[in-house]
């Protein structure tokens, strides 16, 4: 006996779990579209040329003391004028309880534990379907969660009259995790109009909303439309929390940046919660990572980087939606008679296709092209090289 032969594996990563397959395969034509990464044409990864620069700039330059526990100061700034608006009232006013976070996903975990420290009782309502690493980050914070409806198979898209139903029938207070854009895995965004009524929905039942915004820009290609979801919570009065991350629309996967923004009623509650999230941080982590915060802060202080980076997001955004639109006409012209539209009505990384657990499960044995069973394409893995044989064997796999 020892200490841990009684441990069991724990079960594998769905997603990660895909990348060792498709590492495994031998075939030189395979095709990955697991990865929610950025993918150039030739399947590349990308290092922003606006980021390369700031790293330059940032070379050489800078101490590496430990940042405050919140964070750098400049770097908040920047990101909560980036989410919410240049010169939004809610900033003026010093609303706003701010701290850096380990990227998406250590803004997620940290409201989290906030959450189940102050706002007893509440339950979390999560989409679906959603990322898988939601349910993760909830149940380990100890906050019970529900799920609300959000995704119709009938229209491949939103379920509008669900969703409208589930806000009105959660208990008062409850917290909405909501995907400000490019909701991840469906690829279906609300309306403007849609938001407005699911804003004025949940301020009548008194419900609290968070919006994670893992893709800010990687929508539609502009960073302030891709926040119009938050700005019209915000107009309607509504207390909110906002999980910013750097990862995809600069590129800093690995850097680990993001940022956890709480609105609340004024100075006083803004300073008190902010605290708050840095003692649950203090113990956690200590304090967050540096050479991203300064890489983030280089870019959106300086108005020409700003601009060239920009410029950068929307050249990713405006390459996926091309390949939406290539593989719904390669898929036309591989002779499916299938809709496929709704692979161009979705927005985002990624698209929903329809397809089941098992077509997957035979487009990778017999055509070695990998995805989750649930049928979601990251449009990043799919370029003008490998488009007509991906439509090719979705066809053959959907007869
Ligand atoms: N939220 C959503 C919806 C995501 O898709 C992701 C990335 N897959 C994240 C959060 C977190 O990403 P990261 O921690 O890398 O910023």
């Amino acid at each position: 006996a020892t200490w841990f032969s009684q441990v069991e594996q724990a079960p594998k990563d769905p997603i990660l779990g895909i990348t060792e397959k498709f590492l495994a395969d031998t075939d030189p034509s395979k095709i990955n579209l697991g990865v929610g990464a950025y993918r150039d044409d030739n399947g590349q990864p990308v290092v922003l040329d606006s980021v390369r620069e700031a790293e330059r700039r940032v070379a050489g330059s800078h101490f590496m003391e430990y940042l405050p526990i919140g964070g750098l100061r400049d770097f908040i700034q920047e990101s909560v004028k980036l989410a919410y608006g240049d010169s939004h009232p809610v900033l003026k006013e010093g609303q706003v309880a701010a701290v850096q976070s380990l990227s998406g996903t250590g803004s997620c975990r940290l409201f989290a534990d906030f959450q189940k420290r102050f706002m007893p009782g509440s339950k979390v309502y999560i989409s679906e379907p959603t990322w898988a690493n939601h349910f993760n980050i909830w149940r380990d914070a100890g906050v019970a969660f529900e799920k609300y409806r959000y995704y119709k198979p009938e229209t491949r898209g939103l379920d509008f009259e669900g969703l409208m139903e589930d806000i009105k029938n959660a208990p008062s207070g409850s917290v909405f995790l909501l995907h400000a854009c490019a909701h991840n895995p469906t690829g279906v965004d609300p309306s403007p109009e849609q938001w407005r009524a699911i804003s004025r929905a949940m301020a009548e039942r008194g419900h609290f909303p968070l919006f994670d915004m893992a893709y800010q820009g990687f929508a539609s290609g502009d960073c302030d439309r891709d926040a119009q979801s938050i700005r019209i919570f915000l107009a309607d009065g509504h207390r909110l929390a906002v999980s910013q991350s750097y990862a995809k629309n600069m590129g800093l996967y690995g850097q680990r940046v993001g940022c956890l923004s709480v609105v609340c009623d004024n100075q006083r509650d803004a300073s008190a919660v902010e605290s708050q999230l840095k003692a649950i941080a203090r113990p956690m982590y200590s304090n967050p990572p540096l050479h991203g915060a300064l890489l983030v802060t280089k870019i959106l202080q300086d108005a020409e980087l700003k601009q060239m980076w920009f410029k950068e997001v929307k050249g990713m955004a405006d390459r996926i939606i091309s390949m939406r639109s290539l593989l719904r006409q390669q898929l036309e012209t591989a002779g499916s008679p299938l809709s496929w539209r709704h692979i161009t009505d979705q927005i985002g990384m990624f698209a929903y296709t329809g397809m089941t657990g098992d077509m997957v499960d035979t487009l990778a044995a017999k055509h070695h092209i990998y995805m989750t069973r649930n049928g979601r394409i990251s449009l990043a893995g799919v370029n003008t090289k490998n488009v007509a044989r991906l439509a090719e064997a979705m066809h053959a796999v959907t007869k």
